[in-house]
């Protein structure tokens, strides 16, 4: 069960915010966003770990800032705690 513990972020084509480019897992190995939305899409489990707590990622189609098209997209549900919400991860 991969667990991501930092996120890679990358400016959009259109400059006007960062969106995820890929995970880094409790490891340090790296995952570009789309490979790991496709491990996902399989049926793999992905958790996001912050704050002591764990998250499951899911994928969603695009990135939510719209008009960005980065896709596809991850994102969590913040539970409990925001520390683990994939947007909040520290930067690998
Ligand atoms: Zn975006």
């Amino acid at each position: 069960m991969p667990t991501v513990t930092r996120v890679r972020k990358q400016l959009a084509a259109d400059g006007t915010h960062w969106h995820i480019e890929g995970v880094c897992t409790e490891d340090g190995t790296h995952y570009p966003r789309a490979e790991v939305a496709t491990r996902i899409d399989r049926g793999e489990a992905w958790f996001s770990s912050g704050g002591g707590a764990e998250t499951r990622i899911r994928t969603i189609v695009s990135c939510p800032m719209p008009p960005c098209s980065a896709s596809p997209y991850l994102t969590t549900a913040p539970e409990h705690t925001a520390a683990n919400n994939l947007e909040n991860l520290p930067r690998c």
